[in-house]
């Protein structure tokens, strides 16, 4: 057993915590994870949403790459959690369902690509 394993301390996961903080990667400031949770309810995210869909009809990455999807959601470009802007059209973004799945994979495997190296660096 290494020593410097700690586990994470939201009751009841056994996950390992992040070196240098007391949680999981999952459970990392379980309090802003809550206050962005509730925003996505809130009717100031809905107006917004409508709002920037009206103005941008297309999925952003689609017409990057040339083709024409309708969107069906607004994205957050910096997440919320990790402190981006609430409603800034600057940090909004359309997709469609398809390139929505695909950033919310890619960024879970970006972010234990990060953890990996910060045990393996320790
Ligand atoms: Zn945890
Ligand atoms: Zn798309």
């Amino acid at each position: 057993m290494k020593r410097y394993v700690k586990y994470c301390s939201q009751y009841p996961c056994n996950k390992t915590a992040i070196p240098g903080t007391a949680y999981c990667d999952e459970h990392q400031k379980p309090r802003a994870k809550k206050e962005a949770d509730a925003f996505y309810l809130s009717t100031r995210w809905r107006r917004f949403r409508s709002w920037y869909l009206s103005r941008h009809p297309l999925c952003e990455m689609c017409q990057a790459d040339g083709r024409l999807e309708p969107a069906v959601m607004v994205d957050h470009v910096v997440e919320i959690k990790d402190g981006g802007a609430l409603t800034d059209e600057g940090n909004a973004q359309s997709l469609c369902r398809l390139c929505h799945q695909r950033k919310t994979a890619d960024e879970k495997q970006k972010r234990h690509k990060q953890i990996s190296s910060v045990i393996l660096g320790s």
